[in-house]
């Protein structure tokens, strides 16, 4: 617990949620911001989904998953997201208050870390459908490092309310045309 290693690249997932401005592009843009780090290819997106607020204020959110191949380190990663937030002005006047752009490292390979700044896999998206059912779009048999199978997870939040909007490709339009992207969206 504590420490971590980097392997060569390693496969993570980012959860993308933004409830105040225009949540469309703010997550559109987030997605095209993850697509250009360095060390890091965008290999899936989820569709677009609508989800009631939990523990958040303010009006509905819009949230997506991304699937990255990375060579950066979680903690890098995790500073790359945080300036691509602070990039689209999040502020945060108090806690869980609406944002316009909220980034959260949900899997990190099968790692499991535990420090002041980071906890991986997200210590809260084994329970929030806004988190799981983008997942699972993606890979439905993928494995939570310490909790049970993705599809137990699901079950025990279907009363939770969540929309699917529309495929990434809607979402984000003319911008990710470029082969190496469109393949990524699948
Ligand atoms: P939030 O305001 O909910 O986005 O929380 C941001 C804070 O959570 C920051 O101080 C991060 O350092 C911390 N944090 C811990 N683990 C994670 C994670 N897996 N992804 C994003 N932020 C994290």
């Amino acid at each position: 617990m504590g420490g971590e290693s980097q392997p060569a690249e390693a496969r993570a997932f980012v959860g993308l949620g933004a409830n105040l401005g225009d949540p469309r592009r703010a997550i559109a843009a987030a997605i095209r911001a993850i697509a250009a780090l360095a060390h890091t290819r965008l290999v899936a997106v989820s569709s677009l989904y609508r989800s009631a607020p939990v523990e958040a204020a303010g009006p509905d959110f819009l949230n997506a998953v991304a699937e990255l191949r990375t060579s950066l380190a979680p903690a890098a990663l995790l500073s790359a997201l945080q300036s691509i937030e602070a990039g689209q002005g999040r502020e945060r006047p108090y806690r869980n208050a609406p944002r316009t752009l909220d980034l959260d490292l949900l899997l990190y390979a099968d790692q499991v870390i535990d420090t002041e700044r980071l906890r991986v896999p997200h210590p809260r998206m084994h329970g929030r459908a806004f988190v799981l059912v983008p997942l699972a779009e993606i890979d439905g048999a993928l494995d939570i490092p310490g909790r049970p199978p993705l599809a137990e997870l699901l079950r025990a939040c279907a009363n939770q309310r969540i929309e699917k909007l529309a495929p990434a490709e809607a979402l984000l339009g003319e911008s990710l045309r470029e082969p190496a992207a469109r393949q990524a969206l699948r």
